[in-house]
């Protein structure tokens, strides 16, 4: 991507030191793996961030009841120094994120005010290791999230050596296209579709919610593919790099990878090949109106 000319975001905070982490993790015992996943997320609706935190534990191959330790979650004993603003202390790859993030907030801008609306735009927390959210405490083994009780997209900057290394997807397009994807869901937010999401899962069967969520990853891929169309940065090789990301990262191949035959119902994020569809639906188009992933026929 072409970013040397985009303007950095100013719409972030740096988590300052360590914080407490987890408290009382002795819980265990549990078993785990996704069969016990599965009726947690059903039974915890009513954080609908703890929902995408345990997603997103899960598309990272992490156990989420190692983190949960009894299926509660414990927020963080002690307090953290607090969030800072100041670019001066910012690392390198902190202030390209924010050229993506900046990024994202010009084509989102554009895409409102042709729609009439004003976009608000989330803020980008980074924290290293361990930090808090509003929808508890983060940790870099759950991977950039989105958090909607505060609006705020979360990263560890660490995660784009693991997209490189264990998820053999690299290049700055691929990292850009994952905080492309969490915007998404900023904006999914902004729309007010996770939230009759979320209502809905809790009407529904395990399986049922999980295709629903399936539907809001593939909609977040397919925003991503708007913004970058949008950009106007795309260089060759790009797209590449992106459906590369979106197919390592998808729920089969993940599954695979993890000594798992794919169980199309436990998916959340969607196959490898759907979230390569719909990341290309929106790259073609540049129109999110081509991202309705919920109006479609089942499967
Ligand atoms: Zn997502």
């Amino acid at each position: 991507m072409r970013l040397d000319d985009e303007r950095e975001s100013s719409n972030f905070e740096v988590q300052g030191g360590r914080s407490g982490g987890f408290g009382g993790l002795g819980g265990g015992g549990l078993g785990g793996g996704l069969g016990m996943l599965l009726p947690l997320i059903g039974s915890r609706f009513g954080c609908g961030g703890i929902v995408v935190v345990l997603i997103i534990l899960a598309v990272m191959g992490v156990n989420p009841l190692n983190l949960l330790g009894g299926g509660d979650v414990v927020s963080p004993q002690q307090q953290s120094a607090p969030a800072s603003s100041d670019p001066r202390q910012l690392t390198e790859i902190q202030h390209w994120s924010l050229k993506v993030l900046g990024s994202t907030e010009r084509v989102w801008d554009q895409v409102f005010q042709e729609a009439g609306q004003t976009y608000q735009p989330t803020i980008l927390s980074f924290y290293s290791q361990s930090g808090t959210s509003g929808c508890g405490a983060a940790q870099s083994a759950m991977g950039p999230f989105y958090c909607p009780n505060d609006q705020k997209v979360y990263l560890d900057t660490d995660f784009f050596t693991e997209l490189r290394n264990r998820f053999g997807a690299p290049g700055d397009f691929a990292q850009a296209y994952v905080i492309a994807h969490e915007v998404g869901h900023h904006v999914q937010d902004l729309e007010g579709t996770l939230g009759q999401v979320n209502k809905r899962q809790r009407a529904v069967s395990e399986a049922e919610g999980n295709a629903l969520q399936v539907r809001v990853e593939l909609q977040a891929d397919c925003y991503a593919g708007v913004w970058a169309k949008r950009t106007g940065l795309m260089e060759a090789g790009d797209l590449e790099e992106g459906m590369k990301a979106a197919q390592s990262i998808g729920d089969d191949t993940l599954q695979k990878a993890a000594g798992r035959r794919p169980v199309p119902e436990s998916f959340t994020h969607g196959s490898s090949a759907e979230r390569m569809e719909w990341l290309r639906r929106g790259l073609d188009s540049g129109d999110p109106a081509q991202c309705d992933t919920f109006g479609r026929a089942a499967s």
